[in-house]
């Protein structure tokens, strides 16, 4: 589902390159839950911005789901990451002046009409994760564990082969961390998709199949 090959991304910081890592490779079946850990600043955000697109490596290549990603024009890249790919993040990035509902409907309107089917489908994402009476609440009125209880629903709103997750319990207190972590495990399971996640929680490891670290440039996976 994911194939990393050989990527390396290299910084130009003033006269200087800054290598954040080298010759990266990896192979990500479908329906793999995989855990990425590593120190601060050892690219870990950089490495799920090149799966996704956001970002381009400075040399190899991205396949996801056979696409070749990095070939793609960078409009490609954004209908790709919007057709395939859902995200979720540390500060849960929901947009404050929409309501719950919008900001879940969001990702299907940049891309399409949205009808009746896809309300419904909001709705019963909502409900999934507990906020089924807060559709209409706005972002700020609800705690941080509500706010991404919502953003994982908002991830999956457009059925994506493939979930990101970038620290998504790194601003939540433990229990809630705790919580949100097995909400996205049992959603993300229970539907065969891939998930990739960057994370400290020493429980999400337990609920990997996979565990990978990224220190000094180089990604090692753990044996198990
Ligand atoms: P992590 O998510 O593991 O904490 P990041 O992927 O955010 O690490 O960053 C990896 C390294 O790349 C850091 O040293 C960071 O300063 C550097 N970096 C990230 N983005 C840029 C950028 N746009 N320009 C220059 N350096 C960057
Ligand atoms: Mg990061």
């Amino acid at each position: 589902m994911i194939e990393l090959r050989d990527l390396t991304k290299v910084y130009r910081e003033g006269d200087r390159d800054r290598v954040v890592f080298r010759d990266v490779t990896c192979r990500i079946d479908a329906g793999e839950v995989v855990v990425l850990m590593g120190p601060s600043g050892t690219g870990k955000s950089t490495l799920l911005n090149l799966v996704s697109g956001i970002d381009l490596p400075t040399s190899g290549d991205v396949r996801v789901n056979g696409t070749s990603t990095t070939s793609l024009s960078e409009r490609d890249r954004t209908v790709f990451r919007r057709n395939h790919i859902g995200f979720v993040f540390q500060f849960f990035n929901l947009i404050p002046t929409l309501t719950v509902e919008e900001n879940l409907l969001l990702p299907l309107e940049l891309s399409r009409r949205v009808g009746p089917t896809d309300h419904e489908r909001a709705r019963s994402l909502l409900e999934r994760v507990g906020l089924a009476d807060r559709s209409g609440t706005y972002p700020d009125r609800l705690s941080g564990g509500e706010q991404q209880r919502v953003a994982i629903a908002r991830a999956l709103v457009h059925e994506p082969q493939i979930v990101l997750a970038d620290e998504p319990t790194g601003n939540l207190d433990t229990d809630t961390g705790r919580r949100v972590l097995a909400l996205m495990d049992e959603l993300v399971r229970g539907s065969g998709r891939t998930m990739l996640v960057v994370t400290h929680s020493p429980e999400l490891v337990t609920l990997a199949d996979r565990v990978f670290d990224l220190r000094d440039g180089r990604l090692e996976e753990r044996s198990s």
